[in-house]
């Protein structure tokens, strides 16, 4: 009888799993996958059918932690670019101790710059692989209960009215729907999402009003329309005439470009209602984590958001889905070819699952 035998014979699962880690060194494996959108997806910045991610896998002591950040185009970062920097820093990552991930993250952002999906994988592994080496869901390890994960948004993509009530037909399962607006077609898709639906909206201009009375007028219309909050009407450096168009107008505006990282907040909650956290622009969990302290100690609302990703970067954030206030979600909803299976939506709100770390499961073919 080995140890590990011994000990559950004992009744000592967790205890063994508690252990310190080996001597190491972990192995780490970079990898990118293009994952396929099901639908041609377009905003005010762009329109594809497909996202290249980028994965870590950190092997130490016979367990994998897994991380995916989504690449950025906008802040110059790509999936060959994090791969870049991350393998810069590989032997010294390697030989560092997970255990002290504070610490390797610290030293993450110091030894990388910008690559902020990058930074994320390597996070997420990280507390992936201390997740199951402890034995326990991330959600718990943080310390918080899975029952207060909220729902989360569903997106319906920009298109001809047809196609936009064929989705939200498809869509019928998820309790509130997000809209994307400011591209001029606004009356189009909102008003066919209003015909398909009495569901909440939440809508997400991504910049795209281009005047303060544009943008008062839209939110105006959008209010009578049923939607709960906007994000970002304006650009993300324009944080001066926020004020003027939050006092002419009834729902929470909540920062999304604006709102990159912890630094960003203060000065945030001076012009906005919320602020929306991303894993993939923050750099991680831990970062994500402090941004919604930060954001709730100053009395801002707090989303949870996304870009296009798979399962493995989706569950990481909805690890701390219980902390926020809204949830949006839905980037591995969106695509076909999703390598894991992880947090799950039903009846739209998210169930994160109970193995430990991540709690992923590579999908059966
Ligand atoms: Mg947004």
């Amino acid at each position: 009888m080995n140890r590990r035998t011994f000990a559950t014979a004992l009744g000592l699962p967790a205890l063994m799993a508690a252990a310190p880690a080996g001597k190491g060194p972990a192995k780490i494996a970079l990898r990118t996958r293009r994952l396929m959108l099901k639908h041609t997806w377009t905003t005010v910045m762009s329109s594809s059918d497909y996202r290249d991610t980028f994965y870590v896998e950190y092997t130490r002591d016979g367990l994998t932690g897994v991380g995916e950040g989504a690449p950025i185009i906008r802040y110059k970062e790509s999936a060959e670019t994090c791969t870049a920097a991350v393998e810069a820093i590989r032997p010294w990552l390697e030989a560092a101790d997970p255990w002290a991930f504070q610490k390797v993250m610290a030293g993450v952002f110091s030894k990388i710059e910008g690559n902020w999906a990058g930074k994320a994988a390597v996070d997420i592994a990280l507390l992936d692989w201390v997740g199951q080496r402890l034995g326990v869901p991330l959600w718990r390890y943080f310390g918080l209960d899975k029952a207060d994960a909220p729902v989360t948004t569903f997106s319906i993509g920009i298109d001809k009215a047809d196609v936009v009530k064929q989705k939200v037909k498809e869509a019928a399962s998820y309790p509130v729907l997000k809209v994307k607006v400011g591209l001029g077609t606004d009356e189009e898709v909102v008003g066919a999402v209003r015909e398909a639906t009495s569901r909440p909206i939440r809508a997400d201009a991504n910049e795209g009003f281009k005047s303060n009375e544009e943008a008062v007028a839209k939110i105006n219309w959008l209010e009578k329309m049923g939607v709960e909050f906007i994000e970002q009407p304006l650009p993300a450096a324009n944080l001066d005439d926020m004020n003027w168009i939050r006092k002419r107008v009834h729902i929470p505006i909540i920062a999304d470009e604006a709102c990159l990282h912890p630094s960003d907040i203060p000065r945030l909650a001076q012009h906005f209602d919320g602020v929306n956290v991303k894993i993939d622009k923050c750099g991680g969990l831990l970062e994500g984590w402090r941004m919604i302290q930060l954001a709730r100690s100053l009395g801002l609302k707090v989303m949870l958001g996304c870009m296009v990703s798979s399962s493995a970067a989706i569950t990481g954030a909805a690890h701390l889905s219980p902390m926020v206030d809204y949830c949006d979600l839905d980037g591995n909803l969106l695509i076909s070819n999703d390598p894991y299976e992880g947090v799950k939506v039903v009846q739209g709100k998210l169930t994160l699952p109970d193995g430990p770390g991540l709690g992923l499961k590579v999908k059966k073919a």
